[in-house]
């Protein structure tokens, strides 16, 4: 995998959707990117949010708006 798809897999790294082999690629990548450790701290704060709107969602997910299947 090249260096610049390791940096895509950041925000996925932060959310934790990644499987395990590409969880060990990125986290290899991490040790010597600066970059994407800045990323996957900005994720932080964006990952709590979610946590927290997914508590809200009413079981089977997200509610459609009014008017549609
Ligand atoms: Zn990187």
């Amino acid at each position: 995998m090249r260096a610049i798809e390791l940096h895509r897999d950041a925000g996925a790294y932060a959310l934790g959707v990644l499987g395990t082999v590409d969880t060990c690629r990125f986290e290899e990548h991490l040790a010597g990117c600066s970059a994407c450790v800045v990323q996957v701290r900005e994720f932080g704060p964006v990952v709590a949010h979610l946590a927290a709107y997914a508590h809200l969602l009413p079981p089977g997910g997200v509610p459609r708006p009014a008017g549609r299947p």
